[in-house]
């Protein structure tokens, strides 16, 4: 049987993102492995950063959106005990991001949602399928209820 050591979950902040979060919560209890969350921006204009910027989580801003997802991140990462550093807020592409945070950070599994914000109308979401085909590591699409 694998153990893995370094679990990172991909959340969208989706409406189905609760179940996601419970399943990375026992694995990483089942493994005891270290669990790191990280979202990536994609939705919000940023004109001034480089794609790959990490935001740093007590950055001041007057930006209402990013001060959002700030405080989204945190929630989850407060619900899951995760420490604050280990918790990620990335200006860019969703898979390269998480791709390249998992390969950095030596995570041997990415959990992701099968659908979120952009996959509702497929088989399996588009962040999803990316992942799948670009991760450095294992990877659990948590199939979602209907
Ligand atoms: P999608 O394929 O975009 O429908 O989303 C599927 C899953 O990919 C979601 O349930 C999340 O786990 C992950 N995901 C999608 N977008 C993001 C994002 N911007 N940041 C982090 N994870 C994401």
């Amino acid at each position: 049987m694998t153990f893995y050591q370094h679990i990172l979950l991909a959340v969208d902040f989706s409406e189905e993102s609760g179940h996601i979060k419970l399943k990375a919560a026992e694995m990483a209890n089942k493994f005891a492995a270290k669990l790191s969350i990280i979202h990536v921006l994609d939705n919000i204009p940023m004109p001034d950063m480089n794609y790959g910027t990490i935001i740093p989580l007590d950055y001041e801003t007057e930006h209402a959106l990013l001060e959002i997802e700030k405080n989204q991140l945190n929630h989850v990462g407060e619900e899951l005990n995760v420490p604050e550093n280990q918790r990620w807020l990335i200006w860019g592409n969703p898979k390269d991001e998480i791709c390249g945070l998992a390969e950095k950070e030596s995570v041997d599994l990415i959990i992701v949602g099968s659908h979120g914000r952009h996959g509702l109308a497929l088989l399996l979401g588009s962040t999803a399928n990316d992942v799948l085909h670009h991760a450095p590591c294992d990877v659990l699409a948590v199939r979602l209820p209907k």
